[in-house]
């Protein structure tokens, strides 16, 4: 039986405090799960709507923050086959009722610029409360044996590592650098490894190269130490087929570029809101080539969660209570935590 009320947190704009409060739970709409949350993840992305002053999220506050989580899916809606009452569940934030014939929608893997469309945790209520209502075309089910309660973090931070690892398109022995080992890099390490690649890791942290080594990192490397980077390029053969950039420190992007072998993909996953330092001269006479990685949509993540599930990647993760989200914020915008900060209910 599901209750009328359930907890969520509610954020009402800059500079308020998150509140847990008692809501009415959300009735699905044609084609919808209604979901009871297991797991919700904190990413560093929620900061761009709860501490941001300019946040282009403002007009659709209030609501409940949070975009990376699974559950359990409690009813579905009319027109649904693909789910059923007890279905465990992992989903993709960015899709909510695309309109599915505009322009953006029709060019797939942009449906989140349609009009029509909405995305969990900045343009309408998130994960960050005991239910959701949830579009059933933007969810999977989890693998067998995948626990339900643990697995958030593959639904954000899992779906951005994995796509940028494979999609640099490299092929098992080639080299590889994770720069940053946090909370998206130290799943890129595992996917990375798990390819068959070679994993030269770099940050700026003792602590979290150690992490990197335990995952499988071939070398490692403090990126203090790259100011000239002709040792790293010897050991690595010349240099990075790809370097995947999984921190917002613009440093680590132009330390990934000096470490690229001729030809080489410098993979853009973390996002600092500043430009990065790219000369076009190395674009031109090393054939450096620039991409960006994404979640990607909703028919992309059968890929991703089957790997991890069948190559046994497993995300760090600390837990607190729903009640807890206000310190789990203040955590991280100190940068004091390891892994991923998750909610269990
Ligand atoms: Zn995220
Ligand atoms: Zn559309």
């Amino acid at each position: 039986m599901v209750p009328e009320t359930m907890k969520a947190a509610r954020f009402y704009g800059y500079g308020k405090p998150i509140t847990i409060e008692d809501v009415p739970i959300p009735k699905p709409q044609k084609g919808d799960l209604l979901v009871k949350i297991r797991n919700a993840g904190l990413c560093h992305s929620d900061l761009m709507v709860i501490d941001n002053p300019e946040s282009p999220y403002a007009i659709f506050l209030p609501l409940t923050p949070g975009h990376e989580a699974t559950g359990t899916v409690q009813d579905v809606s009319e027109g649904v086959t693909d789910f059923k009452p007890g279905d465990d569940i992992g989903m993709n934030f960015q899709y909510y009722h695309p309109c599915g014939e505009c322009k953006p929608c029709t060019r797939k893997i942009m449906a989140r610029g349609c009009p029509t469309n909405r995305m969990h945790g900045f343009t309408r209520d998130g994960f960050f409360a005991e239910y959701v209502v949830v579009d059933s075309k933007s969810c999977i089910k989890l693998p067998e044996g995948m626990d339900v309660a643990k697995a958030a973090p593959f639904f954000c931070a899992g779906l951005t590592s994995f796509h940028a690892v494979d999609g640099c398109g490299l092929k098992p022995g080639d080299w590889i650098a994770i720069v940053g080992v946090g909370g998206l890099g130290h799943l890129g390490v595992q996917y990375a490894a798990k390819m068959g690649l070679k994993v030269a890791a770099v940050d700026v942290d003792e602590s979290r190269l150690k992490v990197a080594r335990d995952l499988g990192a071939t070398l490692t490397w403090n990126g203090k130490d790259l100011a000239d980077p002709a040792d790293f390029k010897k050991e690595t053969d010349g240099g990075v087929a790809a370097a995947c950039v999984f921190t917002d420190s613009q440093l680590a992007y132009s330390t990934a570029v000096q470490i690229l072998d001729l030809g080489g993909i410098l993979m853009c996953a973390g996002l600092p809101d500043a430009p990065i330092p790219v000369v076009p001269l190395q674009l031109a006479l090393r054939q450096v080539r620039v991409r960006g990685a994404w979640l990607g949509s909703p028919d992309e993540m059968d890929k991703a969660i089957s790997f991890s599930h069948k190559h046994g990647v497993v995300p760090h993760t600390e837990s607190f209570t729903l009640n807890q989200l206000p310190e789990m914020i203040e955590k991280m915008k100190k940068g004091q935590f390891e892994g991923r900060m998750v909610v269990r209910f």
